[in-house]
């Protein structure tokens, strides 16, 4: 029988293997093993279950725009803001009274006039494992995933434990203590870099990374690509014109800024060329490899044939993993493409709650930091050209402590991983108990659910995830009110989304919960296409042979697989089995 390689599925989806060929494969598989890599191409690739038609129209649901209110939608919409206003009145009241002294963009983001009476963020009291509080008495399923920050979920005992330590000690702030010796060795361990910094932010890390870029080149541009985030600094925010052109992004953003930045589209051929032409320019290419903003986009191929140009050229390569690292597998995108950039930035989940960035590299560059080492006893000294760093709370030991902390624990759970589990633990066995192994299948599970639910629906709806990160997707529009809506009856069915669009699951979620979650939403959609804020229209599919029926679920439990559910019937292979092919014929057209 045909063993599982680890890495088969990526040697499928990158065409280095015909589709016939992997058909063999496939045939030669234990049942458990198909099942295992069918999750792999799916966690890899975004797809689940796909929606129904085949080039012709089909007939499915539109979200209500603001512009197209009827008296039906106000009434729903005034009972709404009185139920609303009842079940958190004193989050309500925060608003008048804090909103002059308190200042935060995030208040206004995506405010539609409409609905402005149900636009106010709801005041937490505490958070507590999967869960928050607000002050109201209400207890609601986190999802926000503290903005990709907290993967053991709030307050978990070791780093509360390791920062009340930590805060026993004292807060020195101009010295080195054992724990920022011990959490960097680790970090470098399970990253794979040889050297790391600490930094206060992921903006400032993504800052240091292109200094070291253009210290290193003594050439002046960034090369970053159009869709990504890359934190608040000048140095990397820029949009691009229709012509290619880069621009300030924004208000109080300099051009002269944005003219040291090309701005390219991701995962386009011509952008390689672009990168080519101007080698002799580039100091550094920043690149999200999965943008939290697209995660159906993920674009392998590209990403190795970018690796392959930037050593040619020599231009470091930089992967900003501030979401993505310690989330999918502690390299984090890297780990999963097996791609190995000159320089990542990691941030969110290494501070254990605390605010962090890192930048984590090879002895090349990050030497332009310190010099360098240097030995005692003999004439070495550090190198003479160094970057400017530092960063009053860089290395502050609360942080520092629940880094460590954190990186102890991520640490024992890969020593749970299975052998046939690939170095990473990035792909998922259905019996693995490590936790990526677990997140991610759970988090898989969830989302086909879920975009089960939309096919059979009709919604224009897809959830895009990677590993544990996933984010709701409007197909045909972005950000209207039917979409506000959503979220807001999610609150309210005891569900905390986030608002800036990426959610996440966490090892403190249980089956109930993600159960629970799954509820919610079909709950908040089936109130909203009760009260009309989906309406029919004709919608031309596009002819992709992707467009596929979608299949029967073959399991729709959140839990580890039982010995039970690994033994599928013929039938439902043969549909696992129909649904590679599909998938297949869309990663090779
Ligand atoms: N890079 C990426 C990919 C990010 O997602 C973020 C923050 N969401 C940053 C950089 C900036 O990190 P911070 O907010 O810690 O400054």
């Amino acid at each position: 029988m045909q063993t599982l390689d680890n890495e088969i599925a990526e040697k499928i989806i990158s065409k280095k293997i015909e589709k016939k060929e992997a058909m063999r494969i496939f045939d030669g598989l234990s049942e458990e093993d198909k099942l295992q890599l069918i999750s792999q191409i799916k966690s890899l690739t975004g797809i689940t279950n796909v929606v129904n038609g085949s080039g012709t129209a089909t007939k499915r649901l539109k979200p209500l725009d603001q512009r197209d209110l009827e008296d039906n939608h106000r009434a729903f919409i005034q009972k709404l803001t009185e139920e609303y206003e009842a079940f958190v009145p004193k989050s309500k009241a925060n608003v008048p009274k804090h909103h002059f002294h308190f200042v935060d963009q995030r208040r206004n983001f995506h405010l539609i006039k409409e609905i402005k009476q149900l636009h106010f963020q709801i005041t937490y009291e505490k958070a507590e494992g999967a869960y928050v509080h607000d002050i109201d008495g209400n207890k609601y399923i986190d999802i926000s995933g503290d903005m990709g920050v907290n993967i053991f979920g709030h307050k978990a005992p070791f780093i509360v434990d390791a920062v009340k330590a930590a805060l026993d000690r004292g807060i020195p702030l101009a010295g080195y203590s054992e724990t920022i010796h011990n959490a960097t060795k680790l970090i470098s361990e399970l990253t794979g870099h040889d050297r790391v910094l600490f930094t206060q932010s992921g903006t400032e890390a993504v800052m240091v990374a292109t200094r070291l870029a253009r210290a290193a080149t003594n050439r002046k541009k960034i090369a970053l690509f159009e869709g990504a985030y890359h934190g608040l600094s000048d140095v990397v925010m820029a949009m691009r014109d229709m012509e290619g052109n880069s621009l300030a992004a924004g208000p109080g953003m300099l051009q002269e800024f944005a003219d040291q930045i090309i701005v390219l589209k991701y995962g386009d051929e011509e952008s390689l060329d672009i990168i080519e032409a101007n080698a002799s320019e580039i100091a550094g290419v920043l690149v999200e490899p999965v943008q939290s903003r697209h995660i159906y986009n993920k674009p392998v191929e590209f990403l190795k044939e970018l690796r392959n140009i930037t050593i040619e050229k020599d231009i470091p390569l930089i992967f900003d993993e501030m979401i993505t690292g310690f989330r999918v597998s502690p390299q984090g995108a890297q780990g999963i493409f097996n791609i190995t950039p000159d320089i990542s930035t990691y941030g969110k989940i290494p501070g254990g709650g605390l605010p962090t960035g890192l930048v984590a590299g090879s002895q090349k560059y990050m030497d332009l930091i310190d010099g360098g080492t240097w030995e005692f006893g003999d004439d070495s000294m550090p190198k003479s050209k160094r970057v400017g760093m530092g960063g009053t709370h860089s290395q502050n030991p609360l942080k520092v402590a629940s880094a460590y902390a954190t990186m102890k624990q991520i640490k024992k759970e890969l020593e749970k991983r299975e052998d046939k589990c690939s170095k990473s633990c990035n792909f998922h066995s259905h019996t693995c108990q490590n936790m990526y192994c677990k997140l991610n299948t759970r988090t898989m599970r969830m989302v086909e659910e879920l975009n089960q639910y939309f096919v059979e629906h009709n919604l224009p709806i897809t959830i895009d995830f990677f590993g544990s990160l996933f984010r709701f997707r409007y197909i045909d529009s972005y950000w209207g009110i039917t979409e506000a809506l959503m979220f807001l009856l999610m609150r309210m069915n005891g569900v905390e989304t986030n608002i800036q669009g990426n959610c996440f699951i966490t090892t403190a979620h249980t089956d109930e919960d993600i159960r629970n979650v799954i509820e919610a939403v079909k709950k908040s959609l089936q109130t909203l296409i009760k009260e009309g804020f989906f309406y029919e229209a004709t919608i031309e599919a596009p002819k992709e042979e992707f467009f596929v029926e979608a299949p029967t679920p073959v399991q729709q439990s959140t839990q580890t697989h039982t010995q039970e559910e690994i033994n599928t019937n013929d039938a439902q292979l043969q549909k696992l089995k129909d649904l590679l092919v599909r998938d297949l014929k869309r990663f090779n057209q």
